[in-house]
């Protein structure tokens, strides 16, 4: 299953790809997190995106592109992948395309996962993560069992993003309707593209994802 998961920034394509990685024994592919572990490392790369990412806006597609391509040819990628946070640009989807052909691949499906912008910011206003085992938590939504203690793995430390504050929202949100939605269209116009209700609670859009995904595999 080779799969996209679109949306904007707090829509949940992160805590969805995680349950598809489970479910469907494939790799979910995160730009967001290679670039943040290229700016925790401090690498060339992650020089140049880490004030562009506390910014809001879109690293440039020129990095992005080549990081994809190297990722895509691990041989973990050739069962099949969850692209969560790319393309994010019209030329990202282009050049998307062009290495899937020279692969002999094509994607399954389109996943775009629809959440109005009024309850985008409170959703990444609040979120934190298990710094040991990456499982995402929120202050309201989906608060720890016990307070300060990873369910899943009882890790006691966790973090929170750079980028995830409320001034920086408004930028990720502006960068998504400007430079990402455009690129809808091209996959509704392949026959892909599966929309569903973001809005809804997470093991409900789990259930919403698992029936276009069945009726894309019949
Ligand atoms: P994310 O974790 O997907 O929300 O990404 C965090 C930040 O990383 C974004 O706000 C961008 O600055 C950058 N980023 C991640 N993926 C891409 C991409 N495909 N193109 C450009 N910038 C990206």
């Amino acid at each position: 299953m080779k799969l996209i998961l679109l949306g904007p920034p707090g829509a949940g394509k992160g805590t969805q790809a995680k349950r598809l990685e489970d479910r469907y024994g494939i790799v979910q592919i995160s730009t967001g997190d290679m670039l943040r572990a290229e700016v925790a490392a401090g690498t060339p790369v992650g020089r140049e995106a880490k004030a562009v990412m506390e910014a809001g806006q879109l690293v440039s597609d020129d990095i992005l592109v080549r990081m994809l391509a190297s990722r895509l040819s691990q041989p973990d990628a050739a069962n099949g992948f969850i692209l969560d946070g790319f393309p994010r640009t019209v030329p990202q989807a282009q050049a998307l395309d062009q290495m899937l052909a020279q692969k002999g691949l094509q994607l399954d499906a389109v996943v775009e996962l629809k959440v109005d912008d009024a309850a985008l910011t409170d959703r990444i206003a609040g979120r934190f993560t298990c710094r040991k085992c990456a499982t995402g938590y929120h202050d309201t939504f989906k608060p720890t069992a016990v307070p300060g203690v990873c369910d899943a793995c009882g890790s006691t430390e966790f973090f929170r993003r750079a980028d995830d504050n409320r001034e920086t929202v408004a930028a990720r949100l502006d960068a998504y309707h400007r430079q990402t939605a455009p690129i809808i269209p091209h996959y509704a116009r392949l026959g892909i593209l599966r929309t569903v209700d973001g809005m809804a609670d997470i093991d409900d859009v789990a259930r919403q994802i698992d029936t276009v995904l069945s009726a894309v595999q019949a």
